[in-house]
């Protein structure tokens, strides 16, 4: 049942044994909600633990309390009376849907999330999880201390590109503003989530290199074959360096995960990336947004490329003869400088 922000707050206050967890391949807003709510209702006398069904990127230690999120172990059951959901719908969390069998609360906001499992409170206008779950903080009448700040303020500022996406509001900056005065010192969160190592650094740059144009020039695609992807540690923000080719609308990184599994993550300017993802079984928000493609890389890229096209084709945001130029222009094709 769809419910308001004030009865999600009663929902918690209700509960004693609290589960929270968040999408698989978690980012920083399903982290930082998740631990900033760990605290919340810990504060509030309740038990509480964090289950996410995945590993978690070294970057986001910079939030307190990360060493707590378990993972869930085959055959594991957690003694809960309220398994919240947090940054996804209930569809996307792995194996901890086999935890608990407790009534679940849904916590979102992404467009996609149409979920109608237990109670769900959907605000597909905030520009993070970790927005709502502030307002949640003033609603429920806790108190903000450093900690729980400096989790709500990694997860805004990783939702919104550091506050540069059309997802930025002035609620967001608000948001942002408090949690700063509360304690949190933006650029040390920055630091520690853009910190590579040296051979991440030299891997993104062969990333770059296997990036191809499409569709006259408004597709841009990264591309992480078996090979490549043994090597990265962390693809997160790849995507971010291609996105800004100044021809390109739709931005895509697609990487080969497993034997017939590829991760997809797409990126715009303009068109609704959302409705491609969702084209493809995923979801996500209008301007960022992902999927996975059950097929083998070469399948996969050609079912994104010409899902991709049709899409724009059909919704004005590529002209007939751009969508018949399919030819893929890569770096090898412009003259670089001799020290490239
Ligand atoms: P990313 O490209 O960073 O993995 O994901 C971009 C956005 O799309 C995130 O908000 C993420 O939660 C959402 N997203 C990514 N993959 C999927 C998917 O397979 N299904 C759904 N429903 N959302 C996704
Ligand atoms: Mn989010």
């Amino acid at each position: 049942m769809k419910i308001t922000l004030a009865e999600t707050a009663a929902k918690l206050k209700a509960a004693n044994k609290i589960l929270l967890t968040a999408h698989v391949n978690p980012d920083g807003d399903a982290i930082g909600a998740s631990l900033a709510m760990l605290q919340i209702l810990r504060e509030m006398g309740k038990t509480a633990q964090v289950y996410i069904d995945d590993k978690i990127p070294t970057n986001f230690s910079v939030m307190p309390f990360e060493e707590e999120i378990r993972r869930p172990r085959e055959d594991e059951t957690f003694d809960a009376d309220l398994l919240v959901i947090l940054d996804t719908a209930p569809d996307r969390i792995g194996n901890v849907q086999k935890l608990t069998d407790a009534p679940i609360l849904n916590i979102d906001h992404h467009v996609t999330n149409k979920e109608a499992i237990g109670d769900w409170y959907i605000e597909a206008d905030a520009a993070a999880t970790c927005e709502i779950v502030f307002k949640l903080c003033h609603e429920l009448g806790a108190q903000i201390t450093r900690n729980i700040a400096v989790c709500l303020y990694t997860g805004l500022a990783t939702d919104t590109g550091f506050f540069n996406y059309s997802n930025t509001k002035p609620a967001t900056l608000r948001a942002a503003a408090e949690l700063v005065e509360l304690g949190v010192q933006p650029n040390l969160i920055s630091e520690q989530l853009e910190k590579r190592s040296f051979r991440d650094v030299k891997i993104m740059s062969a990333a770059v290199l296997t990036t191809k144009l499409f569709y006259n020039g408004k597709v841009a695609g990264m591309f992480i074959g078996e090979e490549l992807q043994r090597k990265v540690d962390n693809t997160e923000g790849l995507i971010d360096l291609i996105r800004v080719i100044d021809t390109v609308d739709v931005a895509f990184l697609i990487k080969s995960t497993a034997e017939n599994v590829c991760r997809v993550s797409l990126r715009s300017k303009m068109t609704e990336v959302s409705n491609i993802a969702k084209r493809l079984g995923g979801g996500g928000h209008i301007r960022a947004a992902g999927c996975t493609i059950n097929k083998s890389f070469d399948e996969a890229k050609q079912i994104l490329i010409r899902t991709i096209g049709e899409y724009m084709l059909e919704n004005g945001y590529l002209r007939p003869a751009e969508y018949e130029d399919r030819e893929e222009i890569s770096l090898a094709d412009y003259e670089l400088p001799d020290n490239v």
